[in-house]
């Protein structure tokens, strides 16, 4: 059967990942969440001081990437069944998930050089196709000619909750429970809405041939069952 390329796009929390991540392995693609990718670059900020709280130092963190400072690469970790994401060869998968990497991704991906960078590494990541990545700008800018592309919506309350879900079942003490605010996850989600949809390079925007998923109402299995048909109908036609 031919390999298709798949581009997985749409707002933050809005369960793009889990539904890229279980088609791929159903079809036996690879998968990437390019918003790991961002992340790690962020927290690469974040620990190198290029992050303080009066904004990004822009021009060390284009110095450390033009120096190639910063790898992202990814390794299959079979226990969760998912790739784990790794900055200069340290598995930092829990430590981007974070709410300080969170509140602070947005304006790092706004950065054109950054954009650049990683918009390289994903197209050669694709180059052999059979690739599902999710993100904001699969669909538009890294690949618009991918022959599959899906936008991917739920209401803010409903990614919000699913992302305080999701943390909670990750959070390992009481005390990491106790520190998640819904209201602060709801504003997050409602900012990098924001952000990634004014930004000037690449931003999130439905591509005109995407087939649009508005989930807040759907399981889990009703949107893989659906994303599966999608992906039928485009490679048998
Ligand atoms: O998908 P996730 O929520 O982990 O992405 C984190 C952030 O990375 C997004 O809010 C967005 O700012 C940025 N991003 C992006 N382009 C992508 C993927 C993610 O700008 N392709």
């Amino acid at each position: 059967m031919k390999k298709i390329i798949i581009a997985i796009d749409g707002h933050s929390s809005c369960g793009k990942s889990t539904m890229a991540k279980q088609l791929a392995k159903e079809i036996g693609y690879v998968y990437v969440d390019t918003g790991a990718m961002y992340r790690a670059v962020t927290l690469y900020a974040m620990r190198h001081g290029f992050y303080p709280d009066e904004g990004i130092k822009e021009a060390e963190l284009k110095a450390a990437i033009d120096a190639g400072n910063i790898q992202i690469s990814f390794k299959f970790n079979p226990e969760t069944g998912r790739p784990d994401t790794y900055l200069n060869g340290e598995k930092v998968e829990d430590e981007i998930r974070q709410m300080d990497v969170s509140n602070r991704v947005s304006p790092i991906a706004a950065l054109p050089f950054v954009r650049a960078l990683l918009t390289e590494q994903q197209q050669a990541m694709g180059k052999e196709k059979g690739i599902v990545m999710d993100g904001r700008d699969i669909g538009t800018a890294v690949f618009p000619q991918a022959e599959m592309k899906v936008f991917v919506t739920a209401t803010a309350r409903v990614r919000a909750q699913r992302r305080f879900d999701e943390l909670m079942g990750k959070a390992k003490t009481q005390e990491e429970k106790d520190a998640l605010n819904f209201e602060e996850i709801l504003k997050n989600v409602e900012e990098r809405d924001y952000i990634d949809s004014h930004r000037e390079v690449a931003p999130l925007r439905q591509a005109e041939d995407a087939i649009v998923l508005d989930n807040s109402e759907l399981t889990r299995e009703e949107q893989s069952a659906w994303l599966l048909e999608r992906y039928k109908e485009i490679v048998q036609c």
